[in-house]
């Protein structure tokens, strides 16, 4: 091994090429290349292979990157795969839209004085090889079993759970309110991050394996949960959180003020080819327009890029704290930057102003104040800052909650926290009503895709417990 790896003393790091900010303005296109074969074995070779991989640890799924590395670094790719396929079921997607610097490559103990390994450019070579050479299979199982879950939500959580049931022969139905698969990896997170064709290929490969998707279907209205109980060994609630957080603020209903995601759905339907009325008539289209976007988080900075690549003539990020308490990733705010995005930091919406339409967002200057409870620092108004922004549209992207779902399934015994998702033993994975399980978002509060995923293949694990326990207690009884 040691004169394969440990090369990050003579190797610099290197990232796989990034597309110039002026190509990358003008399309909807992702903006990393891939890496070159030998290029992506030279960085994996600059991995120390750690006895205690804090990379592993930090990693949600607990991948086992250091072996996938060294893999990769032999030339072995096919085993690579197989090794990052065994813990993670998007690798490819993961390797394009976790937040590395916050989770295995900000952990990577060569961060000290090296720059890190490049675990998810590495993750994402892999997996997108393995689908070119046809190494990555539909999820057929060796035998079929009789037993079957109902899925609600065809987002990572849903889809993770139900390829982990499928491959151990269960007859596995996802159910979706829209019309595509992938959750918010298809109507969320835009293209320049994950392009579409990544996620649809996965839902081709899942119906070739027999787990059935009925979209189009919203539970609580097409068909009840207590339909699906009935008739499903198992449910799992995996329906995310899609409820936009607002603010109370005059001028907030006029035309022209909108949630980020309405905004960023109509971009990736469009992108996907559909006819969108709103889009076509201007109303969720930021060309040739002035745009504001207020939020902080990983959504404003997709809803800033996405207007950007649609031609607006100017676009402004307000945040009411500055750039080092962004909550969103550093690398995103960077391409923002990079692409023509202008930052106002401190600065919090007051009113929106206009007549008929949003004409500007009046804000106000803050200041960082002291840390409260939670060692966050709090941001306190600055008398007489006031200054308005001109805008044709202002996007709003202040977070996400879950809808209310006991009344949505009209199962008032469903109980939610405080923050209105889902309660679960966190155990067992079981909502207060036997037999239905939750997994994602809808449990975690707005999360990301590899929580999703984690939570998805625990609860597939923990359904599979339970409905085994029952069966062999009715058969016991009998
Ligand atoms: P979702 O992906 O939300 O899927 C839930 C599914 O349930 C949806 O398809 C929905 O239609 C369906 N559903 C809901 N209610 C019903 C019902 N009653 N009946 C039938 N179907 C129903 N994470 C990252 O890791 N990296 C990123 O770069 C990133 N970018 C993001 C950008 C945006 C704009 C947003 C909004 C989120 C982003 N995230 C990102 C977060 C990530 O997408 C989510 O954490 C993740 O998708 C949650 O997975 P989930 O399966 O719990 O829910
Ligand atoms: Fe890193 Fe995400 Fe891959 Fe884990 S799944 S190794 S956190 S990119
Ligand atoms: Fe390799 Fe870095 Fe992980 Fe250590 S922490 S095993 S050097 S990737």
């Amino acid at each position: 091994m040691a004169e394969r790896m440990l090369q990050f003393v003579r190797l610099e790091q290197q990232t796989p090429d990034k597309r110039d900010a002026a190509e990358r303005r003008t399309d909807f296109d992702e903006i990393y290349a891939r890496f070159a074969p030998e290029q992506a074995a030279a960085q994996a070779s600059r991995c120390s292979q750690c006895g205690v991989p804090f990379c592993q640890v930090h990693c949600p799924l607990n991948n086992n990157i250091p072996d996938w590395l060294k893999l990769t670094a032999e030339g072995r790719l096919e085993e690579a795969y197989e090794v990052s396929a065994a813990t993670n079921t998007f690798p490819e997607i993961c390797g394009r839209v976790c937040p590395q610097d916050r989770l295995c490559e900000g952990n990577c103990v060569i961060e000290k004085g090296f720059d890190s390994v490049t675990i998810g450019a590495v993750e994402k070579y892999v997996t997108d090889t393995a689908w070119e050479k046809g190494w990555v299979k539909p999820p057929r199982p060796k035998q079929e079993l009789p037993y079957s879950v109902g899925i609600i939500g065809a987002g990572p959580a849903g889809l993770a759970a139900a390829e982990r049931l499928r491959l151990r022969g269960w007859q596995v139905t996802v159910y979706d309110r829209y019309d595509r698969v992938g959750g918010l990896m298809i109507y969320g997170i835009p293209n320049f991050k994950l392009e579409k064709e990544v996620v649809l290929r996965r839902q081709a490969q899942y119906e070739a394996g027999g787990i059935k998707f009925v979209l189009n279907c919203q539970i609580g209205k097409d068909v009840t949960l207590a339909q699906l109980r009935e008739k499903h060994d198992a449910v799992l609630v995996a329906t995310g959180v899609y409820k936009a957080r607002a603010i109370q603020a005059p001028g907030i209903g006029l035309p022209g003020v909108m949630p980020a995601l309405e905004y960023l759905t109509a971009s990736n339907r469009v992108g996907l080819g559909d006819s969108v009325p709103e889009f076509e008539s201007g109303a969720l289209n930021a060309s040739g327009k002035r745009v504001v976007v207020i939020g902080g988080g990983d959504t404003a900075m997709d809803c800033v890029r996405t207007a950007i690549r649609q031609g607006a003539t100017s676009v402004t990020c307000l945040y009411r704290r500055d750039k080092a308490n962004m909550p969103g990733s550093m690398r995103e705010v960077k391409n923002a930057e990079e692409e023509g995005v202008r930052f106002e930091w401190l600065a919090a919406p007051e009113a929106f102003t206009g007549t008929d339409k949003v004409e500007g967002v009046r804000a106000i200057r803050m200041h960082l104040g002291l840390p409260d409870a939670t060692g966050r620092q709090q941001v306190e108004p600055i008398a007489g800052s006031e200054f308005t922004e001109p805008a044709d549209i202002a996007i709003l992207a202040l977070g996400f909650d879950p809808e209310d779902l006991p009344a949505m399934f009209e199962e008032p015994a469903l109980t939610v926290t405080r923050w209105g998702t889902l309660k679960v033993d966190h155990r067992s994975m079981m909502t207060a009503l036997p037999g239905v399980f939750a997994a994602g978002d809808i449990v975690r509060g707005a999360s990301l895709v590899v929580w999703g995923i984690r939570d998805g293949r625990d609860a597939a694990d923990q359904i599979e417990q339970y409905v085994l326990a029952q069966k062999s207690l009715a058969t016991a009884a009998e």
